[in-house]
């Protein structure tokens, strides 16, 4: 193998970690500086929007989630409870709320106090969570309010009663974002530049396509990544850098990355036995053991609903209409609050149904995640309805996703062995 393309592969792991970097350098420079930063969450990011005014962005489940990964959570989240938060509330929510306790220190840096909150309806503990800046720093806090499920019928598309609806709620998002660009202008005291919002969107839909693409590279076989290890890196670059250059030549690259490691065969996880899907996410405060125990069988996840609905709010096939900036603007948030809440988030099936299919899947993990119903809620339904109409197998268990008490690693580890056990003699059944 040549140099370069040993320098390929491994691309994504080592320009990831430095993106990351880079964002906490900026969000620590912000702190220090008073540059205006924005707290936005990963389900109808706006990152395009908020950049045009040259906020520094802030993901607050990106940086709970970070508190996690580096095993630090359980200290924030204490905090959190020792002022009063209830152990049942989300742990993204008390590790933030621990981080802003200390003043914004963080173990990757620090966070700026936010000059504007934008929030929405996609999770409701959002709007909560956004109370408690307002609480915290009295800042302005904008909700938007994004329509999405009214029943099976009204989102058909091709429909009537679906155009009628679609159009509806296009227009009523238009109007809030042309309210909450005013509100942009009031805080920073710059006017709203319709070009430079264009090319963030050029960036999007040059970004969105690749990110599509680099996910489809899993259905080799063997998968060239694991969704929840290399895909949660994917996840945070689409999130921070979304309309950027610095993300879009990060995304040209990582497909490079993933289309020569499946032309080698070189497997994500070495001797691949079992393709999964993982619904949900993991659990970041033991991300490692969390992959092992399904590594240690040869399985790996070739694909995850969070890399879908937390993936930088990307709806497939879409891209942004630049002669109408702001009306497809709002035609993307209403799309992927349809698309995110009933493709991945909640009635997972016909999705599923899809990627067991086209990414060659055994069997699937739904990982019920303690503090958040609103990812957890219908599970088991779920696993139900794929077992019993299309006889995928599928395991269930709980944790949490950044507090490490919820975590019992011999009961996960029973139930994960089980499975495997049973999948292997399901695949074995099926001539496979
Ligand atoms: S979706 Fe779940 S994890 Fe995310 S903010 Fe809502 S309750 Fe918390």
């Amino acid at each position: 193998m040549n140099a370069a393309a040993q320098e390929l592969l491994g691309f994504s792991r080592r320009e990831g970690r430095r993106l990351m970097d880079l964002w906490w350098k900026r969000m620590t420079e912000a702190a220090e500086t008073g540059q205006p930063c924005a707290y936005v969450f990963v389900m109808a990011p706006l990152s395009e929007l908020l950049l045009t005014f040259d906020f520094v962005i802030n993901a607050p489940e990106i940086t709970s989630l970070q508190t996690a990964v580096r095993g630090q959570s359980q200290a924030y989240i204490q905090l959190a409870e020792d002022y009063g938060y209830s152990p049942d509330i989300c742990g993204y929510v008390k590790a933030d709320v621990g981080v802003q306790l200390k003043q914004g220190e963080h173990p990757y840096g620090r966070v700026p106090r936010p000059a504007l909150v934008v929030t929405n309806n996609v999770c409701n503990t959002y709007i909560k969570w956004a109370e408690i800046w307002e609480h915290l720093y009295g800042c302005p806090v904008f909700t938007l309010d994004l329509p999405g499920w009214r029943g099976r019928e009204s989102l058909e598309p091709g429909t009537e009663a679906f155009q009628q609806t679609f159009e509806n709620d296009c227009r009523y998002v238009l109007g809030q974002l042309r309210e909450l660009i005013g509100l942009c202008e009031q805080v920073t005291g710059k006017r709203f530049d319709v070009d430079r919002f264009r090319q963030h969107l050029e960036e999007t839909n040059r970004m969105a396509a690749l990110y599509d693409a680099v996910c489809d590279t899993n259905r080799h076989v063997p998968a060239p990544f694991n969704a929840p290890l290399e895909g949660v890196t994917y996840q945070g670059i689409a999130n921070l850098y979304r309309g950027t250059p610095e993300g879009t030549q990060y995304f040209q690259m990582a497909l490079e990355e993933m289309r020569e490691r499946a032309r080698l065969g070189l497997a994500a996880v070495p001797d691949e036995r079992f393709r999964l899907v993982l619904v949900g996410t993991a659990c970041y405060s033991h991300f490692r053991r969390f992959v092992e125990l399904f590594s240690s069988w040869g399985g790996v996840f070739v694909h995850s609903t969070y890399m879908v609905f937390a993936g930088g709010g990307f709806v497939p096939g879409f891209g942004y209409d630049l002669a109408q900036p702001l009306e497809s603007f709002a035609e993307q948030m209403v799309r992927a609050t349809y698309w995110g809440w009933t493709g991945a988030m909640f009635y997972q099936q016909g999705w599923l149904e899809r990627v067991v299919r086209d990414w060659k899947v055994d069997g699937i993990c739904f990982h019920g995640v303690k503090s958040c119903r609103t990812t957890s809620t219908g599970l088991p339904d779920v696993r139900e309805w794929m077992r019993i109409q299309r006889n995928v197998p599928g395991l269930f268990i709980q944790s949490d996703l950044v507090d490490p008490r919820l975590w019992s690693d011999a009961q996960i580890k029973n139930r994960v062995d089980a499975f495997f056990e049973a999948l292997a003699a399901h695949k074995l059944a099926a001539g496979r």
